[in-house]
């Protein structure tokens, strides 16, 4: 199936061919920062399965070392929608921010990373978190 997507302006959409690699929810404080929301949840797939009409601007993420850049933010330069990250440390994965999805109605997350980072009030039992080292 095709899925489609676009930020909140409307000047950047996308398509994903196929299915997620997973859903998964990330507490990180860079998503919370990037997002403005308790955590973001996201469409993980491969780079192949996605084709983005238009322009995204490029946030580099050095994360907390600031040292070398672990992940590619895109997003849109004029709403400020973040689109996708690409996940420098897995190659050819991306996340796609999954409230740009037109249809999130068969979406549920399977995973959820940073927990350690989780704001205080979010509760997502059931749903497997993966370990950071
Ligand atoms: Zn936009
Ligand atoms: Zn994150």
């Amino acid at each position: 199936m095709t899925r489609t997507g676009s930020c909140l302006c409307g000047n950047i959409t996308y398509e994903i061919e196929g299915d997620q690699l997973a859903v998964a929810v990330c507490h990180c404080e860079h998503c919370q920062r990037q997002s403005g929301g308790a955590f973001s949840t996201n469409f993980v797939a491969h780079e192949s399965q996605l084709k983005v009409n238009g322009e995204m601007a490029l946030y580099e993420d050095r994360g907390r070392t600031g040292d070398a850049v672990y992940v590619n933010r895109k997003f849109c330069g004029s709403c400020g929608s973040p689109i996708v990250s690409e996940l420098l440390g897995s190659e050819g994965v991306v996340a796609i921010k999954v409230g740009t999805l037109d249809d999130t109605s068969d979406i549920t997350p399977d995973v959820q990373a940073w927990c350690d980072d989780k704001q205080s009030w979010v509760n997502l039992e059931g749903i497997n978190a993966l370990a950071q080292e």
